[in-house]
C-alpha cells in the first residue's frame, strides 16, 4: 500500500472541511483535504438558504449568490402568515439572507483552501481510520489507483451527515430517527414566487415533526422541498411523498428540473474529539435542530477547528485534552444548538391548532431581529402557557 505523510488530513470538502483545512493551512502546517465525489459541491443537497453572517466568514462572490432575501414568511396550517421581514421589525435594513449557488459556494471555498496551500484531492474516500493505540494517526483512502495510508497528527472529520470517520474513530456518533429530517428537494422552474421572501409551511399533514420551505432561485424558479422527522413518517409515507403532495397545491404548473434527497442531524451537538481527531459540522451534529440550517455552523466549528489543530501544532500535543479546547470554543454554539434542541422537541410536537394559535398570537408583532431565536422568543412572551417549558432557556 502508498504510505503519505501531511501534518492535518481533512475528511470531506463541504464548507466545514473547506474552512477548517484553509485555516490551519494559514498557519503554516501541511495540509490534505479529501473529497469522495468527482466534484467539489456537487451533487447539492441544500436548500442553499444562509444568513447573511455568512460574510463574517468570508467574502462572498457574486457568482455564489442566487438571490438575496429580504424577509421571510411562515405560514401556520390554516395559511395564517408571520412576516420576519422590514416592515415588522424594529430594524431599519432588514438583513435576512442568501439563497446560494452551492455547488459554486462550495467550490469556491475549497479554492480559497487550495490558495492556502491545502492540497485538495477529490474522488477520494476515506475509508478507516490508522490507529497508534488511543490515538488516530491518520485515515486510509481509496481512490482509482487503490488504497493509501495517510498518516497525520490530526485528523478533521467534516464527512457531513453519513460520518463514519467519527465512528471509526471511536466517538458515539449514532442518530436516532427521531433527531433525523429526511428531506426532499425538488428544483423547480415555472413557479410564481415572491423573489424577495423565504417561504415556510408548518402542519402535521405537510411535513410532520419539519417543514416545506420554498426558497426563489430567481427568474421563476425555486427549491421546493420537505423535511419530516425520520420517527414520524406515516403509512410509510416518505418526505418524497409529501414533497410530491405540497407542490401538486402550491405549483400544479410548475416544471421540476432536478430532484434531491438528504438528511439533516438534529439531534445538538455530541462529543466531537477524541485522542488526534475532531470533528467538525454535521459530523459532529452542528446543524441548527429547529430550522436545519447547518452551513453557517459548520463554517464556524470548522474555523475553530483550524485554530485549536495549529495551537496543538505549536504545543506538540494532540491528545483529546489538548484538543478539547475545540469544544470550549463551540460552547456557545453547542449550549445555543441544545437550547434550539429542546424548543424542536417541544414545537415539532404541536397539533395543527396549536400551530395556528402560536401564529395568530404574533399579529402586529414588531421583531427584535430576524431569526428563529428571536420569534421563539415572542411566542414565549406571547404564550406562556403553551411554552412554559422554554421561557427560562430563552427570556433569562
Ligand atoms: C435537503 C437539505 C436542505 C438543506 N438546506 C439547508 C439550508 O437551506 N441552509 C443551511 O444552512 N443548511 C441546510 N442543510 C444542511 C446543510 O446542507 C449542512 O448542514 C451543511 O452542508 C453541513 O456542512 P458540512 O461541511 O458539515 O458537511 P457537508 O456539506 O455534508 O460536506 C461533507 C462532505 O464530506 C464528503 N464525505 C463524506 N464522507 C467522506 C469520506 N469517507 N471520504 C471523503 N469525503 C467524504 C461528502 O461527499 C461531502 O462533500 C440542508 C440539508 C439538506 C439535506
Amino acid at each position: 500500500m502508498r504510505e503519505e505523510r501531511y501534518d492535518v488530513v481533512v475528511v470531506g470538502a463541504g464548507p466545514g472541511g473547506s474552512i477548517a483545512a484553509r485555516t490551519a493551512a494559514e498557519s503554516g502546517l501541511n495540509v490534505l483535504l479529501i473529497e469522495k465525489n468527482q466534484e467539489i459541491g456537487v451533487p447539492v443537497r441544500c436548500a442553499e438558504g444562509v444568513s447573511k453572517r455568512v460574510g463574517d466568514f468570508v467574502r462572498l462572490p457574486k457568482e455564489c449568490i442566487a438571490t438575496e432575501a429580504a424577509g421571510a414568511r411562515i405560514f401556520s396550517p390554516d395559511g395564517t402568515c408571520v412576516e420576519l421581514s422590514e416592515k415588522t421589525t424594529q430594524r431599519r435594513l432588514a438583513e435576512v439572507g442568501y439563497v446560494l449557488e452551492r455547488k459554486l459556494f462550495d467550490k469556491y471555498l475549497a479554492r480559497l483552501a487550495a490558495d492556502s496551500g491545502v492540497e485538495v484531492r477529490v474522488k477520494t474516500q476515506a475509508v478507516s481510520v490508522l490507529r497508534n493505540g488511543s490515538f488516530v494517526k491518520g485515515v486510509v483512502t481509496k481512490d482509482a489507483f487503490g488504497d493509501t495510508e495517510i498518516f497525520a497528527d490530526v485528523v478533521i472529520a467534516a464527512d457531513g451527515v453519513e460520518s463514519k470517520i467519527g465512528r471509526l474513530a471511536g466517538l458515539e456518533t449514532r442518530i436516532k430517527p427521531a433527531d433525523l429530517e429526511v428531506c426532499a428537494q425538488f428544483y423547480m422552474t415555472g413557479v410564481d414566487v415572491d423573489e424577495d421572501f423565504s417561504e415556510f409551511y408548518l402542519g402535521n399533514s405537510i411535513a410532520p415533526g419539519g417543514y416545506a420551505w420554498v426558497f426563489p432561485k430567481g427568474e421563476r424558479s425555486a427549491n421546493v422541498g420537505v423535511g419530516i422527522e425520520a420517527a414520524r413518517s406515516k403509512n410509510g409515507a416518505r418526505a418524497l411523498d409529501y414533497l410530491k403532495a405540497f407542490v401538486r397545491r402550491k405549483f400544479p404548473k410548475g416544471r421540476v428540473l432536478g430532484k434531491i434527497f438528504g438528511a439533516v442531524p438534529v439531534s445538538g451537538p455530541i462529543k466531537s474529539v477524541a485522542d488526534g481527531i475532531i470533528l467538525v459540522g454535521d459530523a459532529a451534529r452542528q446543524a441548527d435542530p429547529l430550522t436545519g440550517g447547518g452551513i453557517l455552523n459548520a463554517i464556524e466549528a470548522g474555523r475553530i477547528a483550524g485554530e485549536v489543530v495549529a495551537e496543538a501544532f505549536e504545543r506538540k500535543d494532540f491528545s483529546k485534552d489538548s484538543l478539547r479546547e475545540y469544544e470550549e470554543r463551540c460552547k456557545e454554539l453547542n449550549e445555543s444548538l441544545m437550547k434550539m434542541y429542546k424548543a424542536r422537541l417541544l414545537v415539532s410536537r404541536f397539533s395543527d391548532k396549536e400551530l395556528n394559535r402560536l401564529a395568530r398570537s404574533l399579529e402586529g408583532v414588531k421583531f427584535g431581529e430576524l431569526n428563529a431565536r428571536e420569534l421563539l422568543k415572542e411566542l414565549i412572551k406571547r404564550n406562556p402557557r403553551l411554552l412554559t417549558s422554554l421561557a427560562k432557556l430563552f427570556l433569562s
